[in-house]
């Protein structure tokens, strides 16, 4: 676990999140708001001297206030955006409700589910994160505690039109979040006209997951592609995003569906995403679209 510590009096105090053993990003902590081991994970909240309020799980960043909106922003409106109407939507991880924030911003939504498996990240984001977790008081949104792999599994065949999987990393709980037997459960609840998102991590340092997950997908699925954004508290500071449809092209917003209130999400932005420099094409090589 890389908490803060110090080791003398007046010393500074810093979070530092071990990427790969030999590339590291640590942040200056002000203070350790909130620690605990859940029974899925170690939960630390800690006011940080630059980037707000910081929430780590097993000691790798999840958010920071400062850069949370590039993530969050890209991985609900470029689905949403793509879609013809997105009515109903369910949220796999993403118990902070930064995800759920935004797909709130599109008129049209009329129900929110939230699968998140560790009740105190829910807790810690009531808590510690309300210009996230406010969202989820919304009369729309229903917030599940559980399993998403398992909730997915019983959920009914078209049940919704976008699947957004904010997932931690693929270790613990996480790891059937990048698998095809998850991804066909999926297909089955948002049938022929639905979307479906998964974050991928990093393209220059998870090539071979991003690989890997996508020819997951497109057991289930038509079409798949890959889309970037920056988030610099992310290892890399550059992250993906795969999108998987039954044939439709995720790479155009629709007409007039830009939410408002954004900070990185436009619609040319959203086109721009698509646009893959060749190291990171190379994952989706063999992949069919
Ligand atoms: N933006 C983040 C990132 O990429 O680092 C992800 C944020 S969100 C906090 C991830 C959430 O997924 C965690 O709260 C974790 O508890 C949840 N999670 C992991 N496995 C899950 C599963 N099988 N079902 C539901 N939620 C899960």
């Amino acid at each position: 676990m890389n908490a803060p510590s110090a080791t003398s009096p007046g010393a500074e105090l810093w979070f530092t999140e071990r990427q790969t053993p030999d590339l590291a990003l640590s942040l200056r902590v002000v203070r350790t708001l909130w620690q605990e081991t859940t029974p899925y994970q170690e939960l630390l909240v800690a006011e940080t001297a630059s980037f707000g309020r910081l929430l780590a799980l097993g000691g790798t960043v999840q958010l920071t206030e400062r850069d949370e909106f590039f993530y969050h922003e890209m991985l609900a409106h470029v689905p949403l955006a793509a879609h013809r109407a997105p009515r109903r939507v369910l949220v796999i991880g993403g118990g902070d409700g930064g995800t759920v924030r935004e797909v709130l911003r599109h008129p049209g939504i009329e129900r929110v589910d939230l699968v998140e498996i560790d009740a105190a990240v829910v807790r810690a984001g009531r808590e510690y994160f309300p210009s996230l977790s406010a969202a989820l008081d919304d009369p729309r949104v229903r917030v599940h505690v559980g399993d998403g792999i398992a909730f997915a599994a019983a959920a009914g065949a078209g049940d919704y039109d976008a699947v957004l999987v904010d997932s931690t990393d693929p270790v613990g709980p996480a790891v059937g979040l990048f698998e095809a037997p998850f991804f066909r459960s999926l297909a089955r609840l948002v049938g022929p006209q639905g979307i479906v998102v998964a974050q991928s991590e990093s393209p220059l340092l998870h090539g071979e997951l991003i690989a890997a997950t996508a020819h997951a997908m497109a057991e289930a699925f038509a079409r798949v592609s890959l889309y970037l954004c920056p988030v610099p508290t992310y290892p890399s500071g550059q992250w993906s995003f795969l999108v998987a449809t039954q044939g439709a092209d995720p790479s155009r917003p629709r007409p007039g569906a830009s939410p408002s209130g954004t900070r990185y999400y436009t619609p040319a932005v959203h086109a721009a995403a698509f646009a893959l420099p060749p190291y990171a094409a190379a994952h989706l090589e063999g992949v069919g679209r």
